[in-house]
């Protein structure tokens, strides 16, 4: 054993350096332009974190190592590199899942090396196998439906049914009573690892995912972002659980900013919607569109206009708000956006982006295109700093956005996005809002400013109209 030659302090030092580079990590992510260098800098903690432990204890011959490392990073490379932009929701819902089911089975493992070594099982070590077990299955499970939905490929209606949540109650309860059997009886475990009695943890598991399952099922697709993210949180509780039943240090500290970073996200998310993580969860979202009161609102109160038009209101103004939304992202219109924002920069215009919290399918789904696209940061405003600005613009153009304009938030109490703050763009000089159709986004309703007097329709793929603009405009200056 390394341990035998290696002074003691190694291993304690090397997982406090791991820490250390986790932390600097998620500090870095808090701000696009040091993103990928935290990224990196995460990254490299993991891999000093595997190594170290690896080396340290030789739990593992190098060859089942390397060809674990060489089959991990070939299937998340080729995962990352394949999905498609829109599609990362989901992607980053199954490496949740993954690190979910990961806790779980290496605390079940741990459990079988205990008992293969013939050990007794400490209550602490069961109490936290028993967290993992149930949290990390959970988390699989409810992490696959919730992808498999967002992917269609599993219903994003919710599926609702009498005596659901007593269900849930009862399969909960289940996964406990064979929790609690494994605590409180610890010395039958050899009996039950070995068959004579049922394998208490493999049935809590079994429990467990079910219940992940009974969880996410009832969820419609839309509020799947945001059961991501908790579920997001579940997969560094169960790691941090898995930590105390290795008695590693490393694990614990990555699984806590796991899931304390996860529960932040939550609740930011649920606040950007004016929702309640409840709501969310037991709630139910999005409406049927309601075609009369569509009519109701747009017939004979929709102005269409043209890129020559928008074009001539462009050269006359001194400032223009772009309002990215999800169809900016559909159409993967970031770099046209870019272009048009940069020419209209370069005439002296002064040029910014208006970026609602919740803007697209998922958290900072905004400024990460348009971070790829090369935007300045600049340019890239939060909602509360920008809301005040929209009286000094002459300007607006929404691009792909529908939600996070529709003034129904604040005038409309019965609305499923009531509450929710939004950017306030009609107080602008003119709004152009630049979609394929008069649809509904995301939540289904109506959109009261498509019919306001300053608003006019450019209709069309938000790459193609873009594109358009900056070609026009390009021509005239
Ligand atoms: P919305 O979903 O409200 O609207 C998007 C609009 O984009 C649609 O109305 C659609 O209209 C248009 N669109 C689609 N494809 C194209 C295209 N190719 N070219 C031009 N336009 C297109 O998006 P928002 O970004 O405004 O709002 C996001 C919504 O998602 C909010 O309700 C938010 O609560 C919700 N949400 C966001 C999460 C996040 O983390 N960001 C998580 C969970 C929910 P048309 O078909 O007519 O083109």
């Amino acid at each position: 054993m390394l341990l035998d030659v290696a002074p003691d302090w190694v291993l304690p030092i090397a997982y406090l350096l791991a820490a250390m580079m986790f932390i600097q990590g998620l500090r870095d992510m808090t701000h696009p332009r040091t993103a990928m260098r935290g990224n990196l800098i995460s990254a490299a903690g993991m891999f000093v974190a595997v190594a170290v432990t690896v080396v340290w204890f030789e739990i593992i011959s190098p060859i089942v190592l390397f060809s674990g490392l060489i089959v991990g990073t070939a299937a998340g490379t080729v995962l990352a590199l394949r999905v498609d932009r829109t599609e990362m929701p989901q992607l980053v819902g199954v490496f949740n899942g993954f690190g979910g089911g990961a806790s779980a089975v290496v605390a079940g493992a741990e459990l079988i090396e205990i008992q293969i070594g013939g050990g007794v099982l400490p209550t602490e070590v069961a109490v936290a196998a028993v967290f993992s077990g149930i949290i990390g299955a959970v988390t699989f499970f409810g992490s696959m439906v919730a992808a498999g939905k967002l992917h269609g490929v599993v219903t994003s209606s919710a599926v609702r049914y009498s005596g659901e949540q007593a269900v849930k109650l009862l399969t909960l309860g289940l996964a406990l009573v064979a929790g609690g059997y494994l605590v409180t009886q610890p010395d039958v475990l050899a009996a039950q690892l070995q068959g004579d009695l049922l394998p208490s943890y493999w049935f809590l598991i079994a429990a467990a995912s079910l219940l992940g399952v009974l969880l996410v099922i009832p969820i419609g697709g839309a509020d799947m972002p945001v059961v991501i993210a908790l579920l997001n949180a579940y997969s560094g509780l169960a790691a941090a659980a898995t930590g105390f039943v290795l008695n590693n240090t490393a694990l614990i500290i990555a699984g806590t900013l796991v899931g304390a970073a996860g529960m932040i996200l939550t609740v930011i998310m649920c606040e950007s919607m004016n929702r309640s993580l409840t709501n969310v969860l037991f709630g139910g979202f999005g409406e049927e569109p309601d075609q009369a009161e569509m009519d109701d609102i747009y017939e004979g109160n929709i102005t269409e206009t043209s890129p020559e038009e928008v074009e001539m209101l462009l050269d006359v103004a001194d400032r223009v708000v772009i309002v990215p939304g999800y169809g900016m992202a559909v159409a993967q219109a970031q770099h046209a956006v870019a272009e048009l924002a940069g020419e209209l920069a370069d005439n002296g215009v002064d040029v910014e982006f208006g970026i609602h919290p919740v803007a697209g399918r998922m958290p900072g789904h905004m400024n990460v295109l348009l971070a790829e696209a090369d935007v300045p940061y600049e340019q890239m405003r939060e909602l509360e700093e920008v809301n005040p600005t929209f009286s000094q613009t002459d300007v607006v153009i929404v691009t792909g956005a529908n939600d996070v304009v529709n003034p129904k938030a604040n005038t409309d109490e019965s609305s499923p996005i009531a509450g929710m703050p939004v950017l306030n763009v009609s107080e602008a000089g003119t709004v152009i809002v630049n979609k394929r159709s008069l649809s509904p986004g995301f939540s289904g309703i109506p959109n009261p400013l498509f019919a306001e007097g300053n608003t006019s329709m450019l209709f069309g793929d938000a790459k193609a109209s873009m594109q358009d603009l900056v070609n026009l405009y390009k021509e005239n200056n």
